[in-house]
């Protein structure tokens, strides 16, 4: 098997979506498919959300890596494509630290790539990403739907009401809204018609990173009557010390890591977030983090400080976190609620049910099963 092709392009995820820190009317994501023999085998790899297209740097570093290795480089000794090897050569002569935006760059063709050798042996990607990292794995996976982004008036409660109605009907059983992007009282009446749909323990609420831990703690003593799921990135991203303090002060979990993309900053949240392994979780974003190479060593960062799996939560709705999730034992996978949206809704028909999903048999990630996200993919699959 030789890659004879490998082609890219940057996807409109343009919305009227907002939460407490952006809107989405410039979001864009890239699109990639890495093609052997001729197109007799391809992957397809997509962008998570929130971080924009990677169009330059794959165009001008990470494609060019692939494309020139040597064929046998980047095949294991059964002539399957080798993830792992592929990432190798893709990081040669990238210096350590400073992730930044190359992590997302790397980890949408890494998703191609597994994509490939899924199709390669005929089978899940799920399955597949089993058996590369020695775990069992299994089809059936809880899942939590995300919504409740603003619209045009944050004090209408209607329209987020009628999603998390619509989504309880289809099965799910936890539910992630935003907050933190209108006035506290706005937000508490938004959390308390939520609450009335969701049920007890089973709202979480996402505020983006944009508090300040001063002012975290005055939202999170304004909620601490509520029964929440968990609150969401309560302090910026990389604001550990702040973070602990949080998590000292407030017995609310707290759900954080999906704006955090390497091994070395998840090392450093271990150390220094305080974070809590009996209740708080981790939403790495897999395709954001250079992909499942080093994903999993992140992972292995935490359970080898005695954290479960469960803990385990990757950030968005993306078909690539809801495998890995499948494959890893890992405790939930996100679902956006909107099926409309690129990477919204379940591959190939999957059902909720009762707060699980089993995924479907189709080899790879099921892309073609997903209309809104395969239709991304038009011109790249000549
Ligand atoms: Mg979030």
């Amino acid at each position: 098997m030789k890659i004879t092709a490998i082609r890219e392009k940057t996807v409109s995820l343009a919305s009227g979506l907002r939460n407490a820190g952006i809107a989405y009317d410039a979001m864009t994501a890239s699109a990639v498919v890495v093609e052997a023999d001729g197109g007799a085998l391809r992957g397809l790899g997509f962008d998570s959300v929130g971080r924009y297209g990677h169009g330059a740097l794959l165009r001008e570093r990470f494609v060019p890596r692939l494309r020139d290795a040597a064929p046998g480089a980047l095949l294991d000794g059964d002539g399957l494509i080798d993830p792992a090897a592929a990432w190798r050569a893709m990081m040669a002569n990238e210096k350590p630290g400073g992730h930044g935006e190359r992590a997302g760059a790397v980890g949408v063709l890494d998703m191609a790539l597994w994509d490939l050798r899924a199709r390669q042996r005929g089978e899940p990607a799920w399955r597949t990403i089993a058996g590369y990292f020695g775990c069992e794995g299994a089809p059936t996976v809880a899942v939590y739907g995300t919504g409740g982004h603003y619209g045009a008036d944050a004090a209408d409660t209607g329209p987020l009401c009628a999603s998390l109605a619509e989504a309880r009907g289809r099965g799910f059983r936890t539910f992630k809204i935003k907050i933190g992007g209108a006035p506290l009282e706005t937000d508490l009446a938004r959390v308390e018609a939520a609450l009335e749909i969701a049920g007890p323990g089973a709202l979480a609420l996402d505020t983006n990173g944009v508090w300040d831990p001063e002012t975290a703690a005055g939202w999170l003593a304004a909620l601490a009557d509520y029964d929440l799921a968990w609150i969401e990135e309560p302090v910026s991203p990389l604001d550990y010390a702040g973070l602990a303090d949080i998590a000292g002060r407030f017995p609310v979990p707290i759900g954080t890591g999906e704006n955090l993309f390497s091994f070395d900053d998840a090392r450093n949240l271990q150390r220094h977030g305080g974070l809590r392994p009996d209740r708080d979780l981790l939403q790495f974003d897999i395709s954001l983090s250079y992909g499942l190479p080093e994903y999993v060593r992140m992972v292995d960062c935490f359970t080898a400080k005695g954290w479960s799996p469960r803990r385990f939560a990757p950030h968005a709705g993306h078909v690539l976190a809801l495998h890995t999730v499948a494959a890893l034992g890992l405790g939930m996978a996100e679902v956006a609620l909107d099926a409309a949206l690129p990477i919204g809704g379940l591959p190939g028909g999957a059902v909720v049910e009762d707060g699980r999903v089993t995924l479907p048999d189709a080899p790879g990630f099921g892309i073609e099963e997903m209309p809104a996200l395969h239709a991304c993919f038009a011109g790249l699959l000549a």
